[in-house]
């Protein structure tokens, strides 16, 4: 039985109040009174110039994959060490993505491997921003400069997380955003696009509203609405995005509360790397993150076996991640990698996540003992 999940979303009283007050209003569709308080407080607080709720992370990365105007055989450059959305949403315009590797600190896109993987045929850089820490921005905006190409953030796992004091999710034209239940600010199924190219900000209202100028109608800016474009439904209902509004409010609570669990963990796992044993993140000078993930590497793909194992039993659930792309059916079969990949394929295989939640409360220390004793045992039965 598992005592200690890896993941439960804190629902504040805010959500329940806001839910109701969105059921009563009858105004169930999308685009309405919550969405609209929900993108003012994602554009004050990221600094991005518009916003835009999507009914996932995936179908903003979707929307940003049409607005980027990907054709087919057209590269885009991105880890392989990250969720399959990040490399759908542009296979799904049939073009191809070129994995590669990533950092050992961080476990991000490696900025100074980008630059070799550039072709005639790389139109974008997709970096994501691991367990909420920032990718080095800096190098990878100069990259994209140079050789003329869109970066798109995928800022899934990092709001409220900055670089060299802005925003993630702001340097490329376009970053994306999930709430998703197992994020740091939840709505279950739900998502943003942050749009920093204000050229594209009309064509996205468009896309995301089934390629009619529906957003410009009720601006009153058209005295009709039709059809003027490709695009699907990106909007979520106003119902979860009253939800997304309790959450946004005690945002930082949330992640002040995982900050100080992060910081237990970063603590309390000292020791066990000072002996050689376990590897922590290292957070760059530069970046601020919100403590979306505390994650460790273990010696090896069956000390962390029999790790989770112990753990489990103990009625602690901690997960490893990704499944790298590069070697997955779907990314052998739709993407690309001109160089082998050893950072991504030894953090995948060494990678443990450790319980994160905002009501985790003591309960972090159990699992620091609990991990420290399940370490040292595979390691000296290994
Ligand atoms: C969660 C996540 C997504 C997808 O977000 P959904 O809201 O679940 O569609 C994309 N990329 C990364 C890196 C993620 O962590």
């Amino acid at each position: 039985m598992i005592r200690i999940p890896y993941h439960r979303p804190t629902i504040g009283d805010a959500e329940f109040e806001y839910v109701r007050q969105a059921l009563v209003s009858g105004r169930l569709s999308g685009d309405g009174a919550f969405t609209k308080r929900c993108q003012a407080i994602l554009e004050s607080q990221t600094g991005t110039g518009r916003a835009l709720l999507t009914h996932s992370g995936t179908a903003a990365l979707e929307l940003a994959a049409l607005l980027g105007e990907l054709k087919p055989g057209d590269e885009v450059i991105m880890p392989s060490y990250t969720f399959t959305s990040t490399a759908n949403a542009f296979v799904l315009r049939g073009a191809v993505p070129v994995f590669v590797d990533i950092r050992p600190d961080t476990l991000n896109l490696d900025e100074n491997l980008i630059e070799e993987a550039v072709t005639s045929r790389t139109r974008a850089i997709v970096p994501a921003h691991y367990a909420g820490v920032g990718c080095a921005m800096d190098t990878i905006v100069a990259i994209a400069k140079r050789h003329e190409l869109i970066v798109v953030e995928d800022a899934a796992q990092a709001l409220g997380s900055t670089y060299r004091g802005r925003s993630l999710g702001t340097f490329g034209q376009l970053g994306i955003i999930s709430f998703h239940e197992t994020k740091t600010v939840v709505c279950g199924e739900g998502g943003a696009l942050l749009i920093n190219d204000p050229s594209m900000a009309e064509r996205a209202e468009i896309i995301r509203e089934k390629g009619t100028n529906r957003s410009a109608f009720f601006r009153g800016m058209v005295d009709r609405y039709t059809w003027v474009d490709v695009g699907s439904s990106f909007l979520p209902s106003d119902i979860l995005a009253a939800v997304l509004l309790g959450q946004l409010e005690s945002a930082d609570e949330l992640t002040l509360r995982r900050h100080t669990l992060w910081n237990r963990y970063h603590t309390g796992f000292e020791e066990l790397e000072a002996a050689g044993l376990v590897r922590r993140p290292a957070i760059p000078d530069v970046c601020e993150h919100n403590a979306h993930i505390y994650w460790l590497l273990l010696p090896s793909v069956d000390v962390r076996r029999q790790v989770i194992d112990q753990l489990q039993a103990a009625g602690i659930q901690a997960v490893f991640h990704y499944v790298p792309l590069h070697s997955s059916p779907a990314g052998r079969r739709f993407g690309r990698y001109d160089a082998p990949l050893p950072v991504t394929d030894d953090a995948s295989d060494r990678i443990l996540r450790l319980p994160m939640w905002a009501e985790l409360g003591d309960a972090v220390d159990e699992v620091i003992d609990r991990v420290s004793a399940a370490v040292r045992l595979a390691v000296a039965s290994d």
